[in-house]
């Protein structure tokens, strides 16, 4: 297979021309842009291009996070749009990526129109937002606002045993540096992360921009279930200790848990020791991840899960033990923000996430908002998500007026129609 055709749009089929060769895998049609990879770096590399060809000051802060400025010393707090460039496993070309391109396709089209902004504009490209190689979603953005400590940080090791702090290092960042930010933070006013929307919203709607609500409190655990490996033609049925019936059991608990609650819970990664055809296993380790409308329903998932699963582990001799590896509360994003971008947006309607996002991180410190742009499969993490190109097009006017209410003056109706 060959990367996805790029949306046609003036400056936007160059933009997406030169990305999505980037990190693209032809058999499984996805990307795997994983924090620090040789691809990631390329698309780091990338955007240190396109900040380059439009004359932006590149600044990559201390958490390796990027930032291309626009009016840098221009007064006042800057209005910072963007997104991220790494990827899920096999995921889909506009899953972060989306929202960098239509902040430089914005900005040129701003340029373009003769404006100019009264504030300092700066384009983020967020580091390891998806979590997929250490397995902490948004370490950037947590670093930088000091929601993850930087010793735990380094010490998160990738399925080869790498570290963070290594990976970081060999990439030529400092990881003796990370930690919070607030220099960088008290420079930035707003955030707002343009997104490819997870869901089918806006196919339903009828419209190709939505601005966001809030995100839905989310969490990962591992759960570790031990017994005992032993030969699988020799060990009676009635001698066996195996880890792997209480661990399906508890995916099957964990769907029905969460249907009763109107929640969410997804066993997506397992390990399995020794991971033979012919061996009981000594040990499954599974990572759930689990998301409700508030926190009360997802703590009370949880307890009832593990209780389910503790109670199926005596049944089965098997050992069980569960560790939360990160939860993220509520993020409701900046009331008068976001009425300000749907008015702005010509009513844009209003849309809760499952999915959690560095907007919703930085909203601890400021002001954040989403915009969404209509995803016709409805598709996420996967190379089935699309776009089409006259969305694209409506995400990056979408932007560029966005920008130019929050950061200037309005657009004229004829630039920003
Ligand atoms: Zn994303």
């Amino acid at each position: 297979m060959r990367p996805p055709a790029a949306p046609e749009a003036p400056g936007l089929e160059e933009l997406w021309r030169s990305l999505l060769p980037l990190g693209y895998h032809p058999a499984s049609g996805g990307y795997r842009r994983f924090a620090w990879s040789a691809a990631d770096l390329a698309c780091r590399a990338w955007f240190t291009a396109q900040a380059a060809d439009r004359g932006l000051a590149l600044r990559t802060d201390r958490n390796g996070n990027q930032w291309a400025w626009w009016g840098e010393d221009l007064p006042g707090k800057a209005l910072a749009v963007g997104s991220h460039l790494d990827s899920v496993p096999d995921g889909g070309a506009f899953d972060g990526p989306l929202g960098v391109v239509a902040s430089f396709a914005a900005l040129d089209l701003l340029r373009a129109a003769g404006w100019a902004p009264q504030r300092p504009v700066a384009i983020a490209n967020f580091a390891d937002e998806e979590g997929a190689r250490f397995g902490v979603a948004c370490a950037g953005s947590r670093l930088l606002t000091g929601q993850l400590d930087p010793d735990r940080a380094r010490a998160l090791t990738d399925a080869d045993g790498v570290s963070l702090a290594a990976a970081m290092e060999a990439a030529g960042q400092d990881p003796d540096a990370l930690g919070p930010d607030a220099e960088l933070l008290g420079r930035i006013g707003q955030y707002v992360e343009l997104h490819i929307e997870q869901g089918r919203a806006l196919v339903d709607l009828d419209r190709a921009i939505g601005v966001a609500t809030a995100i839905w409190p989310h969490g990962r655990w591992r759960f570790e279930f031990g017994g005992e490996a032993n030969h699988a033609g020799t060990t009676l049925l009635a001698d066996r200790r195996d880890p792997m019936l209480t661990y399906a059991y508890t995916v099957l608990a964990a769907r029905k848990k969460a249907a009763a609650h109107g929640a969410l819970a997804t066993f997506g990664r397992i390990r399995v020791e020794p991971n033979g055809t012919n061996a009981i296993p000594s040990k499954v380790s599974a990572w759930l991840d689990g998301r409700a409308p508030d926190e009360a329903t997802l703590s009370a998932l949880l307890a009832e899960l593990e209780s389910a699963a503790r109670e199926r582990a005596e049944r089965d001799g098997a050992s069980f033990l569960v560790v939360n590896e990160s939860l993220t509360p509520v993020v409701e994003f900046d009331h008068a923000l976001r009425d300000q971008l749907a008015k702005t947006l010509d009513e844009a309607p209003a849309l809760p996430t499952g999915a959690g996002h560095d907007a919703g991180i930085l909203a601890a410190c400021l002001p954040t908002a989403m915009l969404f742009v209509r995803n016709p499969s409805g598709v996420s993490h996967s190379p089935a998500e699309q776009t089409s190109m006259a969305d694209c097009r409506a995400g990056v006017h979408a932007l560029a007026r966005t920008v130019a209410q929050l950061a200037g003056t309005p657009l004229a109706p004829e630039v920003s129609a």
